[in-house]
């Protein structure tokens, strides 16, 4: 599991810094070793730079995790042979209008008489002209 890996990048680095922490106070004082100070120096930034790579490697495994948009090829509503507004019961009318096909209970919820003419839903699909964009001289 990279999430577990990266937080386990994190704990590394923290417990490095807190190490640097605890060493620091022995580097600091008067009569330490010049070296314990170096070696608290670099296990702050050692236990920095695994933090970082931890939060780093989080970011990319949440990245990957997110779900992806539906691309503009989605499922046509009208294809999984049933109503287009609740996509479970069978269309009993279409809704010239507003070109939908409409179980009985959409139906009443959609229904408006001012606007809306019905016409009885045929099964047969109906071949809807595709609007093709002419594509007008490109390029040059
Ligand atoms: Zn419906
Ligand atoms: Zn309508």
């Amino acid at each position: 599991m990279p999430s577990k890996v990266s937080t386990g990048f994190i704990v590394f680095g923290a417990v490095t810094i807190f190490a640097a922490l605890c060493v620091l106070p022995a580097a600091l004082a008067k009569d330490a070793e010049s070296s314990l100070l170096a070696t608290a120096a670099a296990l702050f930034s050692m236990g920095a730079l695994v933090i970082a790579a931890g939060v780093y490697l989080k970011a990319r495994a949440l990245q990957s995790q997110a779900p992806r948009p539906e691309g503009p090829a989605g499922p046509n509503p009208a294809q999984r042979g049933g109503c287009e507004l609740c996509g479970k019961e069978v269309p009993v009318v279409r809704c010239k209008v507003h070109q939908l096909d409409l179980c009985g209970a959409c139906l009443g919820r959609h229904y408006d008489n001012r606007s809306c003419t019905y016409i009885p839903s045929a099964n047969k699909s109906v071949g809807k002209p595709a609007r093709a964009m002419v594509a007008k001289n490109r390029g040059f």
